[in-house]
């Protein structure tokens, strides 16, 4: 993590669901360049001993104007997404990076299933963007849960995609009972996708406890362990 920190300011802010909200920053000193699936650090001046890091992934590919689309859900109590949430266009924030290895597999000669919860969605639709962008044409199916109907992400953006793109394949499925929910509904849906083949690269992101049951399900039914991608974000 040796990147130097920076002040970003924020260009602007947007609510993209009753609890998600998207901010678009530029980073004043240098220009960040990242690959879809990376992450910067916020240093946020908040919490017992300040700065306190959060990590956020980037919503788009990068720009030519350098700016980062971030994207992330307002956590109840949680310390970092709430200071965000009062932030404004013209306000200053500390960022670094960047740094993952949430990255497309190279070379991408395989399908890919893709799954997320929630804001964990923002990475792999900067990938989508990334790959339909460069044509490229493996089949990909996306199964996305959200904890309710007002709550999915990218829904109307993610529709069109799949109208546009006949090797792509969206399946968004609601969990209000939240990560446990959300697990039980994935696996019912992946279970006679990867039962006896395991033709796709499986990406999974969201929380520890959706991840890694998920996770724990594709290894028992074949997958090497490093063969599933994971970012998980706490
Ligand atoms: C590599 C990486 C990339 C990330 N990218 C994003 C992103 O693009 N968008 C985004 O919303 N968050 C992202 N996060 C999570 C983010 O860094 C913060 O952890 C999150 O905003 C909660 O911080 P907080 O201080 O508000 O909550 P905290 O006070 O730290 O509370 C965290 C608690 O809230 C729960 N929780 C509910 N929703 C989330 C959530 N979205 N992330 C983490 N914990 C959650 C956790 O289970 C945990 O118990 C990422 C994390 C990592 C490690």
């Amino acid at each position: 993590m040796a990147e130097p920190t920076q002040p970003a300011t924020v260009l602007s802010v947007l609510d993209l669901t009753p609890h998600v909200r998207q901010l678009v920053l530029r980073p004043k000193t240098k220009r960040i360049l990242f690959q879809p699936g990376q992450w910067v650090s916020l240093k946020l001046p908040v919490g017992p001993k300040p700065p306190l890091n959060r990590a956020y992934s980037m919503a788009d590919p990068s720009s030519p104007y350098g700016e980062l689309t971030l994207v992330f859900d307002r956590v109840p109590g949680g310390l970092g997404s709430n200071y965000l949430y009062q932030l404004r266009s013209g306000d200053e924030v500390p960022l670094s990076g960047p740094y993952g290895n949430f990255l497309l597999p190279q070379p991408l000669d395989r399908e890919l299933l893709l799954v997320a919860r929630y804001t964990g969605l923002v990475p792999i639709r900067c990938l989508l963007k990334q790959m339909f962008f460069a044509k490229l044409q493996v089949p990909i199916l996306l199964i996305a849960v959200a904890p309710a109907e007002d709550e999915l992400l990218f829904h109307q953006e993610l529709l069109t995609m799949a109208v546009q793109h006949h090797s792509f394949r969206y399946l968004p499925l609601m969990a209000p009972g939240g990560e446990a929910e959300a697990v039980e509904k994935a696996l019912l849906m992946l279970k006679p996708l990867v039962e006896g083949q395991l033709a796709a690269t499986p990406m999974l992101c969201g929380t520890k406890a959706f991840v890694r049951p998920l996770r724990a399900y594709l290894t028992e039914a074949g997958y090497d362990r490093k063969e599933v991608r994971v970012e998980t974000y706490d």
